[in-house]
């Protein structure tokens, strides 16, 4: 691509017009050749976020993304993956992993890590004493074949023009864009070889989506553009307004996943939301019998515990370390200043609170709570404990509970399940641009 292609791609998309495959082709594989330099790349960027994208835009540029790199194919085709776009105390995926391969349905998962205050599951793995999840693609598969699932890192050699778009969205401002965020996740699922992906979109202020509504047009263009790559999809939308789990911290949410599993303790929003994550994983699989007995069963029998024991020491856990992990001796407790309900706790104070705590104290610091918005406490009552905490840490921990005389309104935990329904809605308005040559109502991928 010659510097005057780019301009006049450039200027094409300022001035409001969609660019065809061919473009987002030659401009990426021209970025990865260090053909085209940041700054008029970063113009487009900013072009695409101000103008939006339309469905067939972010479809090409996915199929850039995905051509940039090399492809895993699962080798067995039952073979499902999830992603969380993000949040904190989500130990989701190391509990619905497991949970789903004791029910027979192979999981192969490509994670990543902590992004500012949220938490990476290669993290949460990595603070159990041996686990790997730097696996070659022969041994990622060999894994999901023997145990059922394997969690392994996103190589750099998938998607490299990804990592190349979103270091330099990360510099210039150009990440909120719901065609370029979509493109990037739906490009590294393609590419990590999963026949059918469930996407959880995280809304509330915890998450990177604030509102229900942008959360669910997300969850829409991301099930729409797996399909239109021939893989099955859904995606549910759930709350991140205050942390998922009890336990925030890298080790303490292996130890909160572990003891989920074993039927020791288990927090009801993780469960309720690994529920439904389980459940539409077993869907999108084609799962054949009872979804809900399944998943109850695998839990009960302790087959999930099991199989997530057997992934960890197929990725080179060391023996007795899931069993020992512990949090640390010395810590603090974060006390109520007042009497009254908790009405809100603060997901993005409590996640970097937490990464600071590990930081400076290691995997088996961070924080768990003692109680949920809706409880009621007396004046000194326990909020959470601080692991690797002192008096301070304690303090700023507890100004991230708001206390009040009256209960606020319940939230709900997941708002709704992209399905079917949506493809058929998404599917025919990208005919529509086709057709007209330009955005109908709803189709374009505006800015979130
Ligand atoms: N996560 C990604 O992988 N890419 C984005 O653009 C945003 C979130
Ligand atoms: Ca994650």
């Amino acid at each position: 691509m010659t510097d005057g292609e780019m301009r006049r791609a450039i200027a094409r998309k300022r001035d409001g017009s969609a660019l065809d495959d061919a473009t987002y082709a030659a401009v990426v594989s021209a970025a990865l050749a260090g053909q085209v330099d940041d700054a008029p790349l970063a113009a487009l960027l900013m072009a695409c976020v101000l103008r939006g994208m339309t469905f067939e835009e972010a479809r090409a540029l996915t199929s850039a993304f995905v051509a940039s790199g090399e492809t895993l194919d699962a080798p067995d085709p039952r073979t499902v993956d999830k992603h969380s776009s993000g949040g904190v105390a989500d130990t989701a995926s190391l509990i619905v992993v497991p949970l789903v391969a004791a029910c027979g349905i192979p999981v192969a998962k490509l994670s990543g890590r902590a992004l500012g205050h949220t938490g990476g599951t290669l993290d949460k793995l990595e603070a159990i004493a041996g686990v790997r999840t730097d696996l070659t693609p022969e041994r990622f598969f060999s894994i999901v074949a023997k145990t059922g699932c394997a969690i392994a890192a996103q190589s750099a050699r998938l998607v490299p023009a990804d990592k190349k778009f979103y270091a330099l969205r990360d510099r210039t401002a150009t990440v909120p864009s719901r065609g370029l965020i979509a493109a990037s996740i739906v490009s590294k699922k393609i590419a990590g070889g999963a026949h059918a992906i469930v996407y959880d979109v995280k809304v509330g202020r915890g998450a990177f989506t604030a509102g229900a509504a942008d959360g669910r047009a997300l969850a829409e263009t991301l099930v729409a553009l797996t399909r239109a790559f021939g893989r099955r999809a859904l995606a549910l939308v759930t709350d991140m307004d205050e942390p998922l789990g009890s336990a925030i911290g890298t080790g303490l949410e292996a130890i909160e996943a572990r003891d989920f599993l074993r039927g020791v303790r288990r927090d009801a929003r993780l469960g309720a939301v690994c529920e439904a994550l389980g459940a539409a994983l077993l869907r999108v699989a084609g799962f054949a019998g009872d979804i809900s007995v399944a998943l109850a069963d695998a839990l009960a029998s302790g087959r999930a515990a099991e199989t997530f024991e057997r992934m960890l020491a197929a990725q080179g856990a060391e023996s007795g370390a899931l069993a020992a992990l512990a949090p640390l001796d010395a810590g603090a407790t974060a006390r109520a200043a007042r009497a009254g309900y908790v009405t809100e706790i603060d997901a993005v104070a409590l996640g970097e609170q937490a990464r600071d705590l590990v930081v400076a104290r290691g995997s088996r610091a961070g924080i768990v709570l003692a109680v949920r918005p809706g409880d009621r406490v007396r004046a000194g009552d326990a909020l959470a404990r601080v692991y690797g905490g002192d008096a301070d840490s304690a303090s700023a921990v507890a100004r991230a509970f708001a206390l009040a005389d009256v209960p606020a309104a319940a939230r709900p935990l997941v708002y709704g399940e992209i399905d079917a329904v949506w493809e058929a809605a998404a599917e025919a308005a990208s005919s529509a641009v086709a057709a007209a040559g330009e955005s109908p109502p709803g189709s374009t991928l505006e800015s979130r």
